[in-house]
Formats: C-alpha cells, structure tokens, sequence
C-alpha cells in the first residue's frame, strides 16, 4: 500500500546523521513512484513532489528533528494541504430549507448517502427530508424509502402508479411540500449512469435549475482510482459541485482518489463514507487522512511533542556534549531529565522512539517521584561535582545524601545512572540521529 511504501522511504533516511541532495532526490523518486502507483493523477504527483522538494532544501523546519523526521513532517504538512487544509462545513440556507443536491455516476452511493447525510443531520436537532428525483431504474424510489425509514427521516416521492416520471416536477414540488411541512434542509438523490452521459448531465443540470440548491455535492466511489479525475471533470463541467463525498474509503488503501480530487477539481471534499451502514460515515478531515495516508500517526506525535519541548539552540548544545568526550555533565542530565519530563509519562515518550523498546524496561521506573529525588540530589552536588561526577567519592556521597534527605544509595544509583545514560545517549545520537542538529546537508 502507499502507506507501506513511504515508510519504507522514510526508514532508509533514518540511518542517516545528514542528508545529501543526492539521497533527497532519490527518496523524492521514491514518493513518486508510489504515489503513481497508488493511482494519484500525474499532475498532483508532480506539484506534490516539487514542493516538498523545495521545503526540505530550503530546511525551514525545526532543528529538533532529525532528516527523516524533518521529511516526515514536510510531507505530512503537504498531504494536509493537497487534501484540502481545513475541513469544509455544509453551508446553510438563510431562509430554509437549505437544499443540498446529490450528483454522481450510478453506484456512486449517493441514496446510501442521502440516508447517512439524513441520520446525521438529525442526530444534530435538523428535521431533513429526502427527496427521490431518481425515476430511472425502477427500484430507486423503493430505495431511497428503504434508507429514509431506517433514518427515520420523510422520503418525497411520486405517489405510486401516479405514472409521473419527471424527477424535475418532483424535485420542483418537493421545496414546496418541504417549506409547508417545516422541514430545514432537503437532500435530493438524482439517477445517474455506469459512464458519463449527456442525457444524465441535462436532468442533473434541470434539477439543479428546480431547485437552485445551496450545496451541489459530487459524489464518487474512491475505488475508482485515476477515473475519480475525468468523472469530476465531467461533472464540474455538466453540472458544477461545490463540494465532495468520497464513499467507499473502506475498500480504497491507495488514497489515490482522495490526493486527486481536491487538486484538480480545486473543491474541497467534505465527506466521507467508509461502509454501508449508516453510520459509516464522518465529515471529511485532511489532517486525519494524511496520517492515515502516512501511517506514521505515533511519529507524527513525536514531532510535534518534540517541537514544543527542545529549543532549537539548547539542542544544539546538547548535540555537542553528547558527542563530545566526557563534557556531559549532571546539569545537563538534569536538564534534559526536565526537557524529557516535559514530554510527558516516560513510557508512551519511548515507545514512539523507533529501536527504543529494549531501553524501556531500564527506563520504566522513572515515574515522577523518581524524577523528583533526582532532581532534589543533583541539586545537593556543588557546581564542580556536578562537572566533573566522578569527583563524587564516598564522604561526598554521604554529605550529598544528607543534604538532599535521600539515601547514599540513592545517589549511588544517581551517579550509576547518569553514567549508564552518557554512555545510551552517545550510542542514540550515532545510530538514530535523533536530537541530531538540524538538516546539515554536505
Ligand atoms: P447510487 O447509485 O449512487 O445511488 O449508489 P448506492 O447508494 O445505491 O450504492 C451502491 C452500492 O454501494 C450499494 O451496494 C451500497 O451499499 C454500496 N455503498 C455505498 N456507500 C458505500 C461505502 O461507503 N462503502 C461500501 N463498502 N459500500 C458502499
Ligand atoms: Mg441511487
């Protein structure tokens, strides 16, 4: 799936300490290469790539983070924004009733979603009602009737055997019927064909003239891949929509549909639907998909928890005496003691840290108590003992126990510890990268 192959781009960048052009180039290879073949349209691909090629040379991003995470953080931001940005709300009517009309091929699922769009509306205190403009296969009417009920929401149809078939006159009549009965937004389900069709576009385009609707909504099976794009073009074109419903997400892994719409069509999409059960259904979230998309939903909470809590220059400090000989000292372990502390329970920090889970077991006793006897014996150590730890010889443990009211087995385990940890930092900062200086480039 594309979520597989973009992890796997992202974890040849991890190994690396800093990034060349030439491995920026090859990994934006990669990302092209699998979103192609997740069916995006060429043209979003090639925007897409352009731009997140542009921001990781221009490494605006924060130096907190390390080259794969920066790439991670880039693509997330710009599969957000190929998505649409922001959710879109349903914009309602001044005067009721607020009239949305349903636009799309046949097996799009639009009756599905007229019923999810209904059960939804209602749960939130609106008193829609359905309408049955589709009178070109015989069932639909029965259908849509089927949907309301299990809504339970009025469905407006053309009174059996009434031998009426023009879904325009019913759809014209149902606005009317709709202010009369009080109802405050009226979904219209039209017919639509297996292919784009002339004939289909001209009723959709009369029905739309009937009822002037507030919301034009396409809606389109994100099964269909590379098709979603002609199928909205057409629409665009026949009918005109100012928003999307994509259904049938359950079945779609490629994502492919979802990157293409917004950016070609330039309308955002709305809704999703993701099931055939009324309530498989939400308002669309680009943010959500992207990390969906991603699949890299923990990583993405490191990011940005590691953002808030490392300032940029004190990283760079820290780096330094990381990898420097001996110049670590037990302030700088109280300080990033806090910073980490900062990041919340311990135990949920390491485990979205890739390769950390064998250092959880050593770590797992530093809840916040512990934290707090640390804090309370490093400040009992004068400055140069806190320099230089291994000045700290038994008299001076004994007085750093006192002060500090904990136990010379205590500092001890402090002094054991802070030893242990030098040496796990050191060995980190090589192999990860993590806490790494920014996106240095050669
Ligand atoms: P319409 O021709 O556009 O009105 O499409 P329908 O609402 O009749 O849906 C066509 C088929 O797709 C039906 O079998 C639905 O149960 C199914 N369907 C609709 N939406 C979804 C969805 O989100 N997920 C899945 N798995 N099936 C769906
Ligand atoms: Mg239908």
């Amino acid at each position: 799936t594309l979520s597989d192959r973009l992890s796997a781009v992202f974890t040849s960048l991890r190994s690396k300490g800093r990034l060349t052009d030439a491995d920026l180039d090859k990994s934006m290879r990669e990302i092209r290469v699998a979103l192609l073949e997740a069916d995006v349209a060429l043209t979003v691909v090639k925007a897409f790539t352009q731009s997140v090629k542009n921001r990781a040379r221009g490494s605006e991003v924060h130096q907190a983070l390390n080259p794969a995470q920066q790439i991670i953080k880039i693509v997330n931001e710009e599969l957000i924004g190929i998505l649409g940005g922001e959710t879109r709300r349903l914009r309602f009517a001044k005067n009721p009733p607020t009239v949305i009309l349903l636009a799309g091929l046949q097996g799009a699922g639009k009756t599905t979603l007229a019923g999810k769009l209904a059960l939804w509306l209602r749960k939130q205190g609106h008193t829609p009602m359905l309408v049955a403009a589709d009178l070109q296969r015989p069932n639909a009417v029965q259908q849509l009737q089927v949907v309301g009920q299990r809504a339970g929401v009025e469905v407006f149809a053309p009174e059996p055997g009434s031998g009426v078939g023009d879904p325009v006159k019913v759809a014209r009549d149902s606005i009317e019927f709709a202010k009369r009965q009080q109802h405050d937004i009226v979904v219209v389900d039209t017919a639509g064909r297996l292919g784009i069709d002339a004939d289909m576009m001209a009723q959709a385009a009369a029905i739309r003239d009937a009822v002037n609707p507030d919301e034009i909504l396409f809606v389109v099976d994100a099964m269909i891949g590379q098709d979603a794009v002609t199928t909205a073009q057409a629409f665009k074109d026949g009918v005109g929509f100012d928003g999307v419903v994509l259904t049938k997400l359950d079945g779609d892994a490629r994502g492919g549909a979802a990157l293409s719409v917004r950016h070609i069509t330039g309308e955002p999409i709305m809704f999703a639907s993701s099931g055939e059960k009324l309530e498989d259904f939400d308002v669309f979230h680009p943010d959500r998909m992207a990390s969906r998309i991603l699949g890299m939903g923990d990583m993405l909470t490191l990011i940005e928890q590691a953002e808030t809590v490392f300032d940029a220059e004190q990283q760079a400090r820290m780096t330094d005496k990381m990898l420097g000989e001996g110049d670590f000292t037990l302030d700088d372990f109280l300080e990033q003691m806090l910073a980490v502390k900062k990041m919340g329970p311990i135990q949920n920090v390491l485990g979205m840290l890739p390769g950390m889970n064998q250092m959880k077991g050593q770590l797992d006793q530093l809840d916040d108590k512990h934290f707090d006897r640390i804090t309370a014996v490093i400040r009992s150590m004068t400055p140069l003992e806190r320099q230089d730890p291994k000045l700290i010889n038994g008299s001076r443990r004994l007085r750093i126990a006192n002060g500090s009211g904990t136990t010379v087995t205590d500092v001890n385990q402090l002094v054991e510890r802070f030893f242990e940890a030098r040496k796990m930092m050191r060995q980190m900062s090589s192999r990860f990268g993590f806490g790494g200086g920014g996106m240095r480039r050669s």
